[in-house]
């Protein structure tokens, strides 16, 4: 039997960012008592580490443009330093994964995004904030992943 990935394409924000693997979504698929998200497209807002700030021409947080490579301001200053921040802080890169997606496609990315985040005990998804399994609580340590090789 195929084994179903729970990351839909929706899922993946136009930053590069994939919501399957946040926190805040993780407890609202889990159904936890904690701050929740049900992803940056389903929630259809301006996402808030880009500051409401977008001025790109092709907007592509306005739904324009599916993600911010085809943005003709990208890489602009506000992506850049979401970058930075989950460079630093959480060993992942959403240029590195933008990139990724405009030369493997969407479903090839998602397919890397469950073999890197998924739970070796468990098979659930790790955030990407604290290495956490919301499935079964198992702690994974996130390492650089940001390296890839195409
Ligand atoms: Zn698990």
């Amino acid at each position: 039997m195929k084994k179903t990935i729970p990351i839909s394409e929706e899922l993946i924000a136009p930053c590069g960012m994939n919501c399957a693997i946040c926190s805040r979504y993780l407890s609202y698929v889990n159904n936890l008592k904690r701050s929740q998200c049900i992803g940056c497209r389903p929630r259809n807002k301006r996402c808030s580490y880009l500051f409401k700030k977008c001025t790109g021409v092709n907007n592509t947080l306005k739904g324009n443009a599916a993600f911010c490579f085809e943005c003709n301001q990208y890489p602009c200053k506000q992506i850049n330093r979401m970058d930075d921040r989950y460079r630093i802080n959480y060993k992942m890169s959403v240029k590195d994964n933008l990139e990724y997606i405009n030369k493997m496609g969407i479903g090839k990315f998602i397919k890397e995004q469950y073999r890197k985040y998924c739970c070796s005990k468990c098979g659930g998804l790790i955030s990407i904030h604290n290495g956490k399994c919301f499935k079964c609580d198992a702690i994974t340590r996130l390492v650089e992943k940001y390296n890839r090789k195409y």
